[in-house]
């Protein structure tokens, strides 16, 4: 079950983790954690905050695609004057979008929810604003069945999605108390906005890494935010979000590369004799429903999902032979914003969208997005 690579074990920091000195294991890590910080990852490790990540070496060459996000840190923010001593005591919300390209399924923007206990965050994908009354109630009743009890008080900006009339009347009969920020002042909603800003840095990076069409975004988001709520947070000490709202450590021995090459297994009653017995497939993500790795087959272009799966973590999917139509599409955030604030915050998805993704229209022109983007990917400012 355990792989014993590399040099002569140091210290034994937990049985499940592995004894790694290789740099090509510790890289591999770097690169399933979406350029996590060789610090954070450490960290991981050292305060034994997760099951199945093996123990890292820091390589001596520095990572090509962070040196190229040229390692942007932001200042870690002044301490907030309150925090929420229990989940659910505050929900930080916020919109963002619209971005572009729209997804397949037509999602332009992104709504994120993070309790301020624990900073675990939630991500669901809107056509229009105006759906997120309707995500708010299902993410209420999705958390407070969780956690046993109700949501307490909920931040947000002063936009008209979270202020309609039957938004308002909502909270009021729910008891949910309100905290609105003021409008254009982003620092004020900072927990929610600053998240904002992790996840599309994120996103952006590990799209382009893999050359992954932009219509796929919401399934890098989804992917980021699982990885945000297993990674370090300034926010929460010697825990992961994940554990620091559930109580349990979260394993990540599934991790893989987002957007790599995965070959499916397919079962044998599923196949005549003369059919291979795998689909090559992308690696979108793990599903915790279904307990297996969601994979994108860009032939059939439908979503499948496996325990079975052979994954080629250095091969990228050649989208360019799918693309039916080239166009230069830019993955834009609407309210980018530009606060130098940032902090460790966390993420997950906790339903996703389940963002059935259909025939791509028209992948971008990612040679020339590169291009017109080097510099703007930064380095996810985990810490
Ligand atoms: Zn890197």
């Amino acid at each position: 079950m355990f792989i014993l690579l590399g040099e002569t074990p140091t210290t034994v920091v937990n049985e499940n983790c592995f004894q790694v000195g290789s740099t090509d294991e510790s890289i591999l890590w770097h690169n399933r954690y979406g350029h996590l910080s060789y610090k954070g990852l450490h960290t991981l490790t050292d305060k034994n905050m997760v099951f199945g990540l093996p123990k890292i070496s820091t390589p001596t060459s520095p990572c090509e695609a962070c040196v190229k996000g040229k390692q942007h840190r932001n200042p870690i923010p002044k301490r907030s004057n309150w925090r929420a001593t229990e989940q659910l005591g505050l929900v930080h919300a916020d919109i963002c979008g619209p971005i572009t390209p729209a997804s397949n399924s037509h999602k332009r923007y992104l709504l994120c929810f993070i309790d301020d206990f624990s900073r675990k965050a939630w991500c669901y994908f809107l056509v229009e604003k105006t759906e997120a009354f309707y995500h708010f109630k299902c993410f209420k009743v999705l958390v407070e069945k969780e956690i046993g009890f109700p949501i307490k008080c909920l931040r947000t900006d002063r936009g008209g999605e979270f202020n309609s009339t039957e938004f308002t009347d909502f909270c009021k009969q729910q008891g949910v108390k309100r905290q609105l920020t003021m409008a254009y002042t982003p620092q004020q909603n900072g927990v929610a906005e600053r998240k904002n800003q992790t996840v599309m840095n994120l996103v952006r990076a590990i799209l382009t890494e893999k050359q992954i069409p932009k219509v796929f975004w919401p399934e890098a988001v989804q992917w980021t935010f699982h990885i945000l709520n297993r990674s370090p947070t300034l926010a929460v000490k010697d825990k992961t979000p994940e554990e620091a709202w559930s109580g349990e450590k979260p394993s990540v021995d599934y991790f893989r590369v987002f957007g790599c090459v995965g070959h499916v297994h397919i079962p044998d009653a599923k196949r005549t004799k003369l059919e291979v017995k795998s689909t090559s497939c992308v690696f979108f993500g793990f599903s915790q429903e279904s307990k297996g790795y969601r994979m994108y087959d860009p032939i059939a272009k439908k979503i499948v999902y496996s325990r079975d799966v052979v994954f080629e973590e250095n091969r990228a999917w050649d989208w360019s032979t799918d693309s039916q139509e080239k166009q230069l599409l830019e993955l834009e955030w609407g309210n980018d914003i530009s606060t130098t604030e940032e902090e460790h915050s966390a993420g997950q998805n906790n339903t996703g969208d389940t963002d059935v993704i259909l025939p791509t229209e028209g992948t971008s022109d990612l040679e020339r997005d590169l291009g017109a983007r080097e510099g703007r990917t930064r380095r996810p400012p985990y810490d």
